[in-house]
């Protein structure tokens, strides 16, 4: 039986013509797929089979998945390039690793599969098998009357040239940040009207951006007030401001988060290399960024994660290791480690400067000696996400001293349980006990269309739903 009906697609760009061929059939219980791959003047061709069905977890497209390993057979040849993922493309490579260890399979099981089935490199094997068993004990202690909430400030004071957020940066659009503080308000309160009536207990908060820093103390401090005023917050574990942007931070605004409840801020450099920060469009130093971490400890604060990127434009490997280097050294509690990503929307995309075929080896190699250090350093890898358009088809890493992990980005990411989001852009994901359905609710892309519109918020009818046929 014909499974993919013999096809050719023909894809052009500046420097190359490529064409390719594929075929996958299944014959006497077995699936075989034959790929040819033409560009410019190199070819080749390749056939992959597979008859070991049942080491695959419920619902892969085994189909598909024969069809990947005979097309990356063939790019590693024609490209020179091989994904460190094989031909896992989805945006949470852990989920696989988790499903596998759920059905009782090995750590060595599970790097065999991952090697041989995905054609996925050893060592991003092991990282995600280290991650899955870790989250495994959070998913196994979760109760399920509990829920996360995102709350969203799309502002900062100026753009990154790599960013591809939806972030307002300009004068203009910084003035309704006032307004916006109030709708927000608003917001959070209606999610804990829904979630009280539904009897939910608050687990995880993360403020996110943007940079929420940018809000005044005043106005941190009413957001805060809402947050710890509405909500049944007896089973909260975790409270995160993302802090953001050095030249944001105050000891006032650090003062008043820490007075608020909140545990864990995220102070992100990106990197150590001043010039690189000039490059990029921040407007601040590593000394800033040194300068207020001393004050975040000096209120109190021993949960700080940094974000680190890999392969931001100028940024030599020498630099990139001296950044991480230098951030271990300022004792930060978690590090995470971001591959470059370039969406059409960022000012670098536009501008054309990058080939992610050539970049992807240096960011590899970035990644690499991330991956050691940290270790060395007792970082433990405790969750990943991959992105479209990243340099390298490469990750991004969150690393945590023991027990110091992120819990809101482990049940986001992996989607243990409902996230209630408030903001523009914010998606709300409602999520079934058994984790087999989610549904998503999205807000208003645009601070402008988000404060346009009469009333924003949470659609009651449809969490009342959700919750009434999955619970
Ligand atoms: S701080 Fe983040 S959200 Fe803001 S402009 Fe830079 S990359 Fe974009």
């Amino acid at each position: 039986m014909l499974l993919y009906r013999p096809c050719e697609i023909f894809g052009k760009n500046d420097t190359s013509v490529s064409t390719l061929f594929v075929r996958a059939e299944e014959k006497d219980g077995k699936i075989t797929a034959f790929v040819r791959l033409c560009d410019n003047d190199k070819e080749c061709e390749s056939e992959s089979r597979d008859d070991e069905y049942e080491r695959y977890p419920d619902g892969i497209n085994i189909a598909k998945t024969v069809v990947g390993r005979a097309f990356c057979s063939c790019a590693e040849s024609v490209y020179g390039f091989k994904s460190p993922f094989g031909i896992i493309t989805g945006i949470r490579p852990a989920k696989l690793a988790l499903s596998y260890l759920e059905r009782g399979f090995s750590r060595e099981e599970i790097r065999d599969i991952f090697a041989n089935c995905y054609m996925m490199d050893t060592d991003k094997a092991d990282v995600l098998t280290d991650i899955a068993q870790r989250e495994r004990s959070l998913l196994h202690s979760l109760e399920r009357d509990t829920f996360s909430l995102y709350i969203s400030v799309p502002f900062c004071p100026t753009r990154c040239s790599y960013c591809s957020f939806v972030s307002y940066s300009t004068d203009r659009l910084l003035s309704m940040i006032p307004q916006y503080t109030e709708r927000l308000i608003a917001d959070i309160k209606r999610v804990s009207q829904v979630t009280r009536e539904l009897g939910l207990s608050l687990y995880s908060v993360y403020v996110g951006g943007g940079t929420p820093s940018i809000l005044s103390e005043e106005q941190i401090k009413q957001l805060l007030d809402c947050v710890n005023g509405s909500f049944d917050t007896s089973k909260m574990r975790e409270f995160t401001f993302e802090a953001g942007r050095p030249d944001t931070v105050t000891y006032e605004k650090l003062r008043a988060l820490r007075d608020g409840g909140v545990g864990r801020i995220s102070l992100n450099t990106q990197t150590a290399n001043d010039e690189v920060l000039r490059v990029v469009g921040r407007r601040h130093t590593f000394a800033d960024y040194l300068e207020r971490l001393s004050m975040a400890r000096d209120v109190g604060f021993d949960s700080i994660n940094t974000d680190l990127i890999a392969g931001l434009p100028t940024e030599s490997l020498e630099s990139f290791c001296e950044s991480l280097d230098k951030v271990i050294d300022a004792g930060v509690e978690n590090v995470t480690v971001h591959s470059l990503t370039l969406k059409k929307s960022s000012d670098l995309k536009t501008a054309g400067e990058f080939d992610l075929l050539r970049e992807g080896i240096r960011v590899r190699n970035m990644l690499d000696y991330a991956g050691k250090k940290l270790k060395d350093e007792k970082y433990l890898p405790y969750y990943i996400y991959r992105q479209k358009n990243t340099v390298g088809n490469l990750e991004n890493t969150g690393y945590a001293r023991e027990n110091k992990e992120c819990l809101y980005n482990i049940l986001m990411m992996e989607e243990f349980h409902s996230v209630f989001s408030a903001g523009a852009g914010a998606v709300s994901k409602l999520v079934s006990p058994d984790r087999q359905t989610i549904d998503r609710l999205f807000e208003q892309k645009y601070p402008y269309e988000y404060l346009a519109k009469e009333e924003s918020g949470l659609d009651f009818d449809a969490v009342r739903c959700f919750y009434r046929e999955h619970f």
